[in-house]
């Protein structure tokens, strides 16, 4: 598994304003930080962010203490620089004249970015929550799939998988399910 410890020293010393912010941000392994960078950048570029050295580093060098290959190093240093995650300084060799990018992390804008991620999340919830209450659903006795009403309706009532009858299934556990999700991404105040 990969060592979450440099990336949870990074976050505290960035983010000293909310003792609650730097509890939820320092754990990669929280499901919503995990999830956004999972989307953003992949297992690989997580890697990358919990691997990286501290300081101005080339891409090169970020490869070799990260173990990432060098092509996707670069890509995952612009999308984090896409989202202000990562800056760039350019400095030219005064012999060769050859340019090199020096890269950091800056991992000040993840709150705001983390708090969209949140809003994201349970916005896709309360979606999911309004189908549940509004549509009726039907299941067979292996499980093989759920449907609406008017699915298993038009099917007659009959499973396409296994040929067993589709009868009513009570939501009410999904709902409960959805709800307390919800309620973990925004806590009532
Ligand atoms: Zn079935």
């Amino acid at each position: 598994m990969f060592n979450t410890a440099l990336f949870i020293v990074r976050l505290i010393y960035r983010q000293v304003d909310s003792i609650g912010v730097v509890f939820v941000l320092a754990r990669l392994d929280n499901p919503i930080i995990h999830g956004y960078f999972h989307r953003l950048v992949g297992e690989n570029g997580i890697k990358v962010l919990e691997r990286m050295p501290e300081g101005e580093v080339t891409d090169e060098e970020v490869s070799r203490a990260t173990g990432v290959l060098l092509n996707v190093v670069r890509r995952t240093l612009f999308i984090l620089y896409e989202k202000r995650l990562a800056s760039y300084r350019r400095v030219r060799d005064t012999d060769s004249g050859w340019l090199t990018y020096l890269w950091k992390l800056d991992l000040s804008p993840l709150p705001g970015l983390i708090e969209e991620e949140r809003e994201r999340l349970a916005a896709n919830l309360e979606e999911r929550m309004r189908f549940e209450e509004e549509n009726i659903f039907y299941t067979c006795k292996n499980g093989c799939s759920r449907y609406v009403f008017e699915s298993a309706a038009e099917m007659g009532f009959v499973c396409p998988d296994c040929g067993e009858p589709l009868t009513y299934q009570d939501n009410e556990d999904v709902l409960k399910a959805v709800q307390k999700r919800i309620e973990k991404l925004r806590p009532r105040v």
